[in-house]
C-alpha cells in the first residue's frame, strides 16, 4: 500500500514539473506555483547569490615557525610584551599562520593595523580574509573580483563573460529588457555577486556574553518594595512618576521617580545572564521582528526573536541601526539559546534584507538555517493565510510591549533603555500569564510557581538572577 502511494506521489511530481516546463516552454515566463505568496516589492533589487569557492592559500603554522625560530636562534621568540593594555582583541589570530593575539602588533595605535611578530604578516581587520582565501566563482571557478567597499562589507563579481551564471541570466531576458540591458546594464544583475562581511564577530561565542557588575546593594528598599516597584513599573506599564504616585498614595512610601528609574536600571542589568542562559524548552517554530523605543529623542531598533508556540522571547537585541551587524548579533542571541543547532532550523522574518546577508554571514561561519521572509508580517501587506497566524502572535507581542513601554515617555540612556528591555523581557517569558497559553506562564519556574504575588514573585527572580550570576563570577 505504501509503496503504491509513494509511487503515485512522484507520478504526480513529475506530472507537475512537467506542467511547468510547458507553461514556460509555451509563455517564456516562469511559472510561479505559488502565486499568493507575497512579493517582496521594496527590497526586490537584492539578491543573494549562492556561496563561493573558498580557496585556502597555503597557510603558515605558528607553532611550527616558533619550533623553527627556537632551532635557528637557540632561543624561544617571546609573545609581546606590552606597555600598556592593548586594543587587540583576543579573538584575533594572524590570518597567515594563525598566531594568537599576544604576537600580534597594534601598528597603528588603535587604528586597525597589525603586524604578527612570528611570521611578518601585516594585515587590517578588512583584507585579513583576503590575506587567508582567494574567493572564485560557483560557477565558472574565476577568481572573483572586489569590486565595492561598503561599511560593513565588500562586493565581489565574476567579471567573466563565460560564466554559465551570466549567460543564463542574460538568455532568461525579454527583448525588451535586452534593450534596456544595451543601454542601463547597472539595472539588471546579471553576474554573480558575493558579499565579504568585516566584522570582528565570533557567532555562538561566550565572550559576547559580558557578567555585568550590579551593586545591588545601592537599593536601599525592603524587598517587598522592590517587588511592588517592578510591578507597578513593568507589569503594569505605569510611567515612573506614577510608579512614585502610587506608592505613596496607596503604600505611604515616599520614593522618587529617579530612584524608580535606577533600581530598574540594576535589576534589569542583573536578570539578564538569567535570562539568557536559562534552560529552556523550545519548539521549532521562530519568528522575528523589531520594533521601537525613543532613547534621548532617538529612535532604536529592538530585534524580537521568539518561539511562536511556546510564546519565549529568545533575543531582544537594541540597537541605534537597524543594520546587518544587529541582525547578526540578534540572531547569535537566539541560536546561543538553542541547545545545538538543528538541522533544517527556519525562522520566519520580514522583509529586510539584513537578514539574508546575516543567513550569509552565519554561513561563512559553517552556522546553516533558513530565513523566511514574509512581506506583511509587520505591516499593512496583503498575507498569506500561512503567515497569519504569525502576524498575529507578533502583532500582540509588540502591543504588549508598547503597552508597558509607552509610559515611560522615552529613556535618557541607552543603559536605561536597555535594562527596561530585560525587565520586559523577564516578565514576559517567566511572570506574565499568556491568554494563548490558556492564562499560563511561558516558562513556569518551580520556585515562584506558589508564590503568593507578584512582588515575591521579582523578588525571588531577583534572587534566582544573584545566585546565578555568583556561581558564574566563581567558575
Ligand atoms: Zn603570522
Ligand atoms: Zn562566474
Amino acid at each position: 500500500m505504501n509503496k503504491i502511494i509513494t509511487i503515485l506521489l512522484l507520478y504526480i511530481q513529475i506530472q507537475s514539473k512537467i506542467i511547468i516546463y510547458l507553461v514556460i516552454a509555451l509563455t517564456g515566463k516562469n511559472f510561479n506555483p505559488n502565486p499568493d505568496k507575497p512579493i517582496n516589492k521594496q527590497y526586490h533589487k537584492l539578491q543573494i547569490d549562492s556561496m563561493p569557492i573558498i580557496e585556502a592559500l597555503d597557510k603558515l603554522d605558528y607553532k611550527q615557525l616558533l619550533i623553527d625560530y627556537q632551532l635557528k636562534n637557540g632561543k624561544t621568540l617571546k609573545p609581546i610584551k606590552r606597555r600598556k593594555q592593548s586594543n587587540i582583541p583576543k579573538s584575533l589570530t594572524c590570518p597567515k599562520c594563525n598566531a594568537p593575539h599576544d604576537y600580534l602588533y597594534d601598528n597603528t595605535g588603535g587604528r586597525g593595523q597589525f603586524q604578527c611578530k612570528v611570521c611578518s604578516c601585516t594585515f587590517n581587520y578588512k583584507n585579513r580574509f583576503s590575506k587567508s582565501a582567494i574567493l572564485r566563482c560557483p560557477y565558472c571557478s574565476k577568481v572573483l573580483e572586489k569590486i565595492k567597499e561598503r561599511k560593513d562589507y565588500y562586493i565581489y563579481k565574476c567579471k567573466s563573460d563565460d560564466c554559465s551564471f551570466y549567460l543564463s541570466n542574460l538568455k532568461k531576458m525579454s527583448k525588451e529588457e535586452k534593450s534596456l540591458f544595451k543601454e542601463k546594464p547597472h539595472k539588471f544583475k546579471v553576474r554573480y555577486i558575493y558579499r565579504q562581511f568585516n566584522f570582528d564577530f565570533k557567532p555562538l561565542s561566550k565572550d559576547n556574553e559580558q557578567l555585568p557588575t550590579v551593586d545591588i546593594s545601592r537599593i536601599h528598599a525592603s524587598q517587598h518594595t522592590l517587588g511592588l516597584i517592578l510591578t507597578y513599573y513593568v507589569n503594569y506599564g505605569l510611567s515612573s512618576r506614577r510608579t512614585t504616585a502610587i506608592m505613596e498614595d496607596i503604600h505611604q512610601l515616599k520614593i522618587s521617580h529617579q530612584t524608580v528609574l535606577n533600581y530598574a536600571e540594576y535589576v534589569g542589568t542583573l536578570v539578564k545572564p538569567f535570562i539568557d542562559n536559562y534552560p529552556y524548552e523550545l519548539s521549532d517554530s521562530f519568528c522575528a521582528d523589531e520594533t521601537y523605543i525613543k532613547v534621548n529623542g532617538k529612535w532604536q531598533y529592538i530585534f524580537f526573536f521568539f518561539d511562536a508556540v511556546k510564546k519565549i522571547i529568545l533575543s531582544y537585541h537594541v540597537s541605534p541601526n537597524r543594520d546587518t551587524l544587529s541582525a547578526i548579533k540578534a540572531i547569535d542571541d537566539f541560536l546561543s539559546k538553542l541547545k545545538s543547532i538543528p538541522k533544517g532550523l527556519s525562522f520566519v522574518v520580514d522583509g529586510n534584507p539584513i537578514y539574508l546577508l546575516a543567513q550569509h554571514f552565519f554561513a561563512q561561519h559553517d552556522i546553516n538555517f533558513d530565513v523566511t521572509q514574509v512581506i506583511g508580517l509587520t505591516n499593512d501587506d496583503p498575507i498569506s493565510t500561512e503567515h497569519r497566524p504569525l502576524k498575529q502572535i507578533i502583532e500582540r507581542l509588540n502591543r504588549t510591549f508598547k503597552l508597558s513601554y509607552k509610559s515611560t515617555n522615552g529613556f535618557k540612556s541607552s543603559k536605561g533603555s536597555i535594562a527596561f528591555v530585560n525587565l520586559f523581557v523577564a516578565y514576559f517569558n517567566f511572570l506574565r500569564p499568556h491568554s494563548s497559553l490558556e492564562k499560563s506562564i511561558p516558562v513556569v519556574i518551580p520556585q515562584l510557581k506558589d508564590l503568593p504575588h507578584m512582588p515575591a514573585r521579582w523578588i525571588k527572580l531577583i534572587n534566582l538572577s544573584q545566585e546565578y550570576l555568583i556561581e558564574q563570577q566563581s567558575a
